[in-house]
């Protein structure tokens, strides 16, 4: 099932051009900076944007210096956070994922809010990801708002989920 709803997103990303990407990503961004939750937080988790996320690399870079921004960094089974210090600072980690070097950050209660990128999301605030659950045993470990991060045609009726899945506050696709 999971699989299945994996392969058929997969594909509709594939289907947009590299501009509606960005276009989109502009919108999305843009949206969350306007939440009174982005205005108030001071320690914010981000993730590195692969090609198929909403792009995130201009947001952290434009943003680093005013708020306190974290990416996570794959350790083994879980993910480390770690503060981005600019672009020129990261390194690729164990899937190829830019990450920040440096010493881990374990204050889980003092992030204000986490943009959690997903393959799908549902009305209920149900997340699909990768199928790697890093994620799922992240988040129960962090405070803050949990926002998920889509384009438009990665937000569907259903996603199947399990009792581990966490689910989020809410998303953010446009
Ligand atoms: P994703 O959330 O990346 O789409 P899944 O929800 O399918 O992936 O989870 C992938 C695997 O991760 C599951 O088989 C599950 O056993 C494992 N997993 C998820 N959450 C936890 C957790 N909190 N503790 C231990 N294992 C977990
Ligand atoms: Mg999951």
């Amino acid at each position: 099932m999971k699989h299945a709803l994996r392969n058929k997103i997969k594909e509709r990303i594939a289907g947009l051009s590299r501009e509606e990407k960005r276009r989109l990503s502009d919108e999305i961004l843009s949206s969350i900076e306007r939440l009174p939750e982005f205005k108030k937080a001071k320690n914010i988790l981000l993730f590195w944007s692969l090609p198929d996320e909403v792009f995130t690399h201009d947001f952290l870079e434009k943003w680093h210096k005013q708020k306190c921004l974290l990416l996570p960094a794959v350790s083994g089974d879980e993910l480390e956070l770690r503060y981005y210090e600019g672009d020129e600072k990261l390194q690729a980690g164990a899937f190829g994922i830019r990450e920040p070097q440096g010493k881990p950050f374990t204050e889980w209660d003092k992030i204000d809010m986490t943009l959690v990128p997903g393959v799908a999301f549902d009305c209920n605030q149900n997340r699909l990801g990768r199928g790697k659950g890093y994620y799922d045993r992240l988040l129960p470990k962090i405070s803050g708002t949990k926002i998920g991060v889509c384009f438009p045609c990665q937000s569907v009726e259903s996603v199947p989920c399990r009792e581990w899945d966490v689910k989020m506050d809410f998303t953010v696709k446009k």
